[in-house]
């Protein structure tokens, strides 16, 4: 069984999902690992790129399934977007971000804002801002705390029920990011139209900062962000120079494994306390 097991992992982590009969499955065995609690968070530091300090944090989904061991985003996520199951991984993400500030709040310590990552067809689904207020309140923490990121994927027709949404969340105190700004639907009409409080830049632009066009067009998405007061974010950011780029070009707040990777709620619990002076 621990081959074959071993071999279905492989499989799913190195390709794509190539059969109707292989989704069923891996959705077989997502449906088992909701139940059982096995999506947890790894939280990612969002860090000022100007001083340094941890500003919040981007809560990130992972999955290691008691029957086929660790799975990657990459494919779980895919597979539960097109089975209409991916909210209730939002979801469970969610709630154990909640927890995770519950925690703290016992524990008398610091609450920072925590992003979470929402499927554009959860972000549409009827009920959508009830519910995630409804869960916020059930762990008494202030709505201020939660940031729900949404892939830039808005087709025009959607803008008059993006924006609603987002003034609905907005209403109850919970703030927006536009995720991954610049690939696909991307365009700039698009700022001025919804009212998001963070813009999420990209990691293909982070990556091609040295090419001067690319560099231009980054200049031009942070300059504006400010212009329409959003927090820009620039994700993905691996080295030294792409670090000092951003901070020339008045990046706000910075993200990638140049400062930290992606790490279990203990090591972040570890994290603070080191970083927290008494
Ligand atoms: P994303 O929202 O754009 O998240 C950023 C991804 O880049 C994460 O991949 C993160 O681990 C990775 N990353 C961060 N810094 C660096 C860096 O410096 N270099 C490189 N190479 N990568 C970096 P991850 O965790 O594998 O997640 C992939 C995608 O899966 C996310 O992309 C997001 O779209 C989706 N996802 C993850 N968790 C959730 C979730 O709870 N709900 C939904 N709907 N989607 C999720
Ligand atoms: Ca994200
Ligand atoms: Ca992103
Ligand atoms: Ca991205």
């Amino acid at each position: 069984a621990l081959k074959a097991s071993g071999t279905v992992v492989k499989r799913f982590e190195q390709s794509q999902i190539e059969s109707v009969e292989q989704e069923m499955n891996v959705l077989a065995h997502i449906t088992k690992g909701l139940k059982n609690n096995e999506f947890l968070p790894m939280l990612q530091p969002k860090v000022n790129i100007a001083t340094g300090e941890i500003e919040s944090f981007e809560a990130l989904a992972r999955w290691v399934s008691s029957e086929i061991g660790f799975v990657s985003p990459a494919v779980f996520i895919p597979v539960a977007e097109n089975t209409g199951n991916i909210y209730k991984i939002d979801r469970a993400i969610l709630r154990k971000v909640l927890q995770w500030l519950e925690e703290r709040v016992a524990l008398g310590l610091k609450l920072y804002q925590v992003s979470v990552n929402i499927s554009p067809s959860h972000f549409y689904n009827a009920g959508f801002v009830e519910n995630s207020i409804a869960l916020i309140e059930s762990y008494n923490i202030d709505p201020k705390y939660i940031k729900f990121e949404i892939t830039e994927s808005i087709e025009l027709d959607n803008v008059m029920r993006a924006k609603k949404i987002i003034n609905e969340l907005k209403a109850n105190g919970i703030d927006t990011a536009i995720d991954d700004f610049g690939v696909g639907y991307s365009s700039l009409s698009y700022l001025q139209k919804l009212p998001f409080e963070e813009i999420k830049i990209d990691k293909s632009f982070v990556d091609n900062l040295a090419d001067p066009r690319m560099n231009a067009v980054v200049k031009t998405i942070i300059q504006l962000s400010k212009n329409l007061n959003m927090i820009s974010v620039a994700e993905g950011i691996e080295t030294k120079e792409q670090h000092e780029e951003l901070k020339r070009l008045g990046c706000q707040t910075g993200q990638g494994y140049y400062y930290f990777k992606p790490l279990p709620l203990e090591e972040i619990n570890k994290l603070l306390e080191e970083s927290v002076p008494v």
